[in-house]
């Protein structure tokens, strides 16, 4: 029978080539698709009086095998799994716990054996402060789980179906409180099945995974996709630009075929090959880059210069892709690096449908990049798909909201297409589209503009009241060093808004600059624009 369920995709991939590696070194550890299976039956069968269909189960973020074993074990068992952060506050951690009405949360050692103490004491903190009935368990290493035995026929996971709740990822809280998005297998296997297709994905791959665990790009895209194709992950439980470069030039090991990333990752492995890395690395470690099948770049707006850096770099263009929590990927640019368009996101991927929703109210005024004119939009951009989740956890009114009434999912992403079929991201309708003077202007199109000055290492903008206006362009940059001095660029207030006056029309124009060294940012490389208001731009309001 056809598979329609993310688990049972990967369960029938585990079982028809369990020597292959799963997951490979590292700092994640070593397991075939056999042993991973095996660990993952001894934990659900250690799970069984706890952790029933429906039962939300947390994960705490230490990714490698463990981590796979977990996750297995909880979907065995037919639970939701709820993947928490390390990097949680207390606050943020109970949250989490009473929103997703949490059980029981799993949290597996480190790789060297040692246990996640600080993890388990952040958690078992927060219950205890905010009177959580959590049920905190360490996993016990890979060893010892082997060493017990057990079948590993998951006779209970026959009753899992696709309809069932796999997993309730939490928004990154751009925009306000984070949101869980529930998802079901069926959305999760309909995600990977897509992305399966157009990154061509198949069981020689192997990819280097050092991306957060509490995300929909480091979960579905790098982890769930490459094991649904039997392919190996290759876990480095901290992202360093010097690992991800030690691993891809060395030869001793099977060449690592995928990598994928923010942008800030990509501008920080850039950064460390003009470091103190020796010539004879950096010239490998070049090499190595050219060769990667696909290198895949979203989870914020990847700069064009940034791109177009690598390609000079390396001689091969990173693909950006488009998704969210509550949709997984949407758009991609095509495989073919040849088509890939810089400054835009592509097109829709397999099984994915968009339109766009006109704004109201003012005129806008986004302008397309390069020459070409937009076909559509800008208007909101709606999508539909067997990937959507299934609601906001428990919030009836934010998942009603959120839908139209052809059952289209609303982004709040502003968005408008090129007259060759190319999505644009323009921003957050809530904080990138500024109101200047009766036009709504993209703070990422100005983003996009002031980082063409090669002055300019990075880059935020935000809007800011005008009693003229209605509300203007606000600017924190972050100077470029100086390749001579090793030094940052001298730049003033006057000199950055003299070259916006020149080079962008008037309702791009900035109100304010600021400097700082550089633009906060949350793991997934984000920038919180409303943060910023209050750490940057306070005396503005
Ligand atoms: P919240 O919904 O809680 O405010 P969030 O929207 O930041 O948080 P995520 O679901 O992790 O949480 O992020 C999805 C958002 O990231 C998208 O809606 C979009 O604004 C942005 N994004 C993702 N990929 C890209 C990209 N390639 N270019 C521009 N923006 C992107
Ligand atoms: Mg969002």
């Amino acid at each position: 029978s056809a598979v329609e369920g993310a688990w049972e995709a990967i369960r029938r991939r585990a079982s028809e080539a369990p020597d292959a590696p799963a997951t490979l070194a590292g700092d994640g550890g070593s397991a075939t698709y056999g042993t991973m299976m095996r660990a993952a039956s001894t934990l659900a069968d250690g799970l069984k009086n706890v952790v029933d269909r429906g039962t939300r189960v947390g994960l705490a973020a230490t990714p490698g095998r463990e981590y796979c074993a977990s996750a297995y074990a909880t979907w065995a068992r037919g639970g939701v799994l709820v993947p928490i952060a390390s990097s949680h506050s207390e606050e943020d951690a109970a949250y989490v716990m009473e929103q997703s009405g949490m059980k029981i949360a799993l949290v597996p050692p480190n790789v060297d054996g040692e246990e996640d103490a600080e993890t388990y004491q952040k958690y078992a903190r927060a219950a205890k402060r905010f009177g959580l009935e959590v049920e905190l368990r360490h996993v016990e290493t890979m060893e010892k789980l082997l060493s017990s035995t057990t079948s590993t026929d998951f006779s209970d996971a026959e009753n899992v179906g696709a309809d069932d709740g796999a997993l309730i990822i939490y928004t990154s809280g751009t925009t306000g409180r984070p949101k869980g998005a529930l998802h079901t297998h069926r959305s999760l296997y309909a995600q990977c099945a897509g992305l399966i297709d157009a990154w061509r994905w198949d069981a020689s791959d192997r990819i280097i995974h050092a991306l957060p665990m509490h995300h929909i790009h480091g979960i579905v895209n790098a982890w769930m996709c490459a094991h649904i194709s039997g392919a190996t992950v290759e876990f480095q439980r901290t992202f360093t630009p010097r690992g991800v470069w030690a691993r891809l030039r060395d030869e001793s090991k099977p060449p690592v075929t995928v990598f994928m990333g923010v942008p800030t990752m990509y501008v920080m492995l850039m950064r460390a090959l003009h470091g103190s890395m020796a010539p004879d690395a950096r010239l490998a470690s070049i090499n190595a880059a050219s060769k990667l099948r696909l290198t895949v770049s979203g989870s914020a707006a990847c700069p064009v210069p940034v791109l177009e850096e690598w390609r000079k770099l390396t001689g091969r263009s990173l693909l950006e892709r488009y998704g969210m929590t509550e949709i997984g990927m949407a758009l991609s640019n095509p495989y073919d690096e040849k088509k890939h368009k810089p400054g835009y996101v592509g097109i829709p991927l397999p099984g994915v449908e968009v339109k766009l929703a006109p704004l109201v109210g003012d005129e806008v005024a986004a302008e397309a990049a390069s020459d070409d004119e937009y076909a559509q939009g800008p208007g909101e951009l709606l999508v539909k798909g067997a990937n959507l989740f299934a609601q906001y956890y428990d919030n009836q009114r934010a998942t009603a909201e959120s839908f139209d009434e052809d059952g289209y999912f609303k982004t709040g992403d502003v968005a408008a297409m090129s007259s060759d079929g190319y999505w644009r991201i323009l921003g957050r309708a809530s904080v990138d589209i500024l109101k200047v003077g009766g036009f709504k202007v993209s703070a990422l199109e100005i983003e996009a503009k002031l980082l063409e000055n090669p002055s300019i290492a990075e880059v935020a903008v935000l809007g800011i009241p005008d009693e003229a206006y209605g509300q203007r362009a606000a600017a924190l940059v972050v100077p470029a060093i100086d390749t001579e001095t090793g030094q940052p660029v001298n730049l003033t207030e006057n000199d950055i808004m003299t070259w916006v006056r020149h080079n962008t029309p008037s309702k791009h124009h900035l109100r304010v600059v600021k400097f700082a060294e550089k633009v906060p940012r949350n793991a997934m490389g984000k920038i919180n624009k409303k943060d910023l208001q209050k750490t940057h731009f306070i005396d503005c309001f």
